[in-house]
C-alpha cells in the first residue's frame, strides 16, 4: 500500500487488540458478550471509530457493534464487512504479548523450547522473509483470529475518513461477540443491515476466498437403560453406556474428521457421558452435499433402530438439529458478490484461491438468513493455538481489498 502511514497504524491497532482479554466462554451462554473482555473491546473500537470521525456508530446491549460509512457518489451502493472480537477459548488469550519479527530472516522462529514456527512444516512463511511477521510469545495464541480482521477493517476506515477525495460507496461495520463458541450470529441485529454485499474478514492465507462450507447438524441419543446390582443383572441389566458405544461403533471409522479430508464430510462423536441407567451420546455430522447430509443423517437414525430392536427393554431417544448450511446455493444467488471480491483481490495483483470451509463460519448462518456472506482472507496463520502467527503484508493486503470493494465501479 502507497500509504505507509496507514501501515504504521495496521500493526499498531493490531498489537493493541490482541493485548486484550476476549477469550469466550461456552458455558457462560446465557451471557451476551460471554466476557467481559470483550465488550472492553468493541467499545474500544466504537470509540476509535468515532475519534475517526464516523458519526453512525453504536454498540447494542447484547454488544455487537454497527457503523457506517454513508458513500460520496450518488447510486452508491453498501458493501459490509464482518469480524469478530472473540478467540477461542482453546488456548489461553490472557496476557498476549504480541512479538513483532521485522526484517524475518527465514529461519524457524522458537518462541520457547517446545514452541517453534518452522518454514519448514508452514512453508508459507518463507514467501515472507525480509517481510514483518507478528507472532504471540509461546505462552498463549495470538488471536489474529480474528482481530487482524477487525484491525483491517478499522484501518480501511480510517483511510476512507482520512482522504474523502477518494470517491466510494457506502460502508458499514459489524464487530460481533462470541463467533468461536458458534453464537457470533444469534444475536446479530439483522434489521439494521443496510449492506447489498456483505463479507466476514476472518479467513487465513492472503488471497483466500472461502465461499463453501459445511451443511451442519448435530445429533444426540439419550438412551435408558436398567440398572441392577452386577452381582445380579444376568438376563436383566441393560446398560445404557454400553448402549452408547455399541451406537457409536455402527458408524463408519473411516468418516471420521480424523480419516477424512478436503470435500469429504463426517460423523464425529463429541462425547458419550452417564452411567449404567442412563447415558447421553452426543456427534455432529458435516456434508458438503445436501443429499450426502442426507444420507448420515439416515444412517444415524437406522443405528438407532437397530439399538431399539436388538434392546426392547431400553428406551432410545434421537434428537437430530440443523446448526448451519452450505453457503453456496445462498451466495450463487447474487453472483456480484464474488465476483466483487474477485476483482478486489485482483486489483492487488495477486490471483484468488478458492478454498472450501472446513467448518462455518458467522457468514453460513447469514447467508442463510438472506445476506449471503462469503469469506476473505486476514493473513493470519494456524489459528487456535500457540503456533499462530501473522504476516504484516497479507494484512496491507486485505486493507487494500476492503478499499477495492468500498471502490467497487468507480474510477478515481
Ligand atoms: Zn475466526
Amino acid at each position: 500500500m502507497a500509504d505507509k502511514r496507514i501501515q504504521k497504524e495496521l500493526l499498531e491497532r493490531f498489537c493493541r487488540y490482541v493485548q486484550i482479554e476476549t477469550t469466550s466462554e461456552d458455558n457462560l451462554a446465557d451471557r451476551c458478550p460471554t466476557t467481559e473482555g470483550q465488550l472492553t473491546l468493541i467499545n474500544m473500537i466504537a470509540s476509535e471509530l468515532k475519534a475517526l470521525g464516523i458519526k453512525d456508530v453504536s454498540v447494542d446491549n447484547n454488544g455487537y457493534l454497527r457503523a457506517f460509512i454513508p458513500g460520496n457518489i450518488s447510486r452508491k451502493k453498501v458493501f459490509g464487512f464482518i469480524s469478530h472480537a472473540d478467540t477461542s477459548p482453546e488456548v489461553s488469550g490472557k496476557n498476549v504479548k504480541p512479538v513483532i519479527h521485522k526484517n524475518y530472516d527465514g529461519k524457524a522462529i522458537k518462541l520457547s523450547d517446545n514452541i517453534v514456527i518452522s518454514p519448514k512444516e508452514y512453508p508459507l512463511l518463507a514467501q515472507y522473509k525480509g517481510k514483518t511477521i507478528i507472532t504471540a510469545d509461546g505462552t498463549t495464541l495470538l488471536g489474529a483470529d480474528d482481530k487482524a480482521g477487525i484491525a483491517e477493517i478499522v484501518t480501511a476506515a480510517s483511510y476512507f475518513m482520512a482522504h474523502p477525495e477518494v470517491k466510494r460507496n457506502s460502508m458499514e461495520i459489524f464487530i460481533t461477540p462470541d463467533e468461536e463458541i458458534g453464537r457470533g450470529t444469534d444475536r446479530f441485529p439483522m434489521d439494521k443491515i443496510k449492506s447489498s454485499y456483505l463479507y466476514t474478514v476472518d479467513g487465513d492465507t492472503e488471497g483466500c476466498i472461502e465461499a463453501e462450507c459445511f451443511n451442519a447438524y448435530g445429533a444426540r441419543l439419550k438412551i435408558k437403560g436398567v440398572s441392577i446390582h452386577p452381582g445380579s443383572a444376568y438376563g436383566k441389566m441393560v446398560n445404557a453406556t454400553l448402549l452408547g458405544s455399541e451406537f457409536l461403533s455402527m458408524l463408519p471409522k473411516n468418516e471420521m474428521p480424523e480419516t477424512s479430508k478436503d470435500r469429504e464430510g463426517f460423523f464425529c462423536p463429541v462425547s458419550i457421558s452417564g452411567g449404567m441407567e442412563e447415558c447421553q451420546v452426543s456427534l455432529i455430522l458435516r456434508d458438503f452435499d445436501a443429499s450426502g447430509m442426507e444420507r448420515r443423517i439416515r444412517m444415524v437414525e437406522e443405528a438407532a433402530e437397530a439399538l431399539k430392536k436388538c434392546w426392547p427393554s431400553a428406551v432410545v431417544e434421537l434428537e437430530i438439529a440443523h446448526s448451519y448450511s452450505n453457503m453456496r446455493e445462498y451466495v450463487d444467488k447474487d453472483k456480484k458478490c464474488l465476483s466483487y471480491l474477485e476483482d478486489a483481490v485482483e486489483k492487488t495483483g495477486i490471483k484468488p484461491v478458492y478454498k472450501l470451509i472446513r467448518g462455518g463460519t458467522d457468514g453460513s448462518r447469514l447467508s442463510e438468513m438472506g445476506h449471503p456472506c462469503p469469506n476473505m482472507f486476514t493473513g493470519g496463520q494456524n489459528f487456535h493455538g500457540k503456533l499462530e502467527w501473522a504476516a504484516l503484508p497479507a494484512m496491507e493486503r486485505a486493507v487494500q481489498v476492503i478499499i477495492n470493494l468500498v471502490c467497487t465501479g468507480i474510477k478515481q
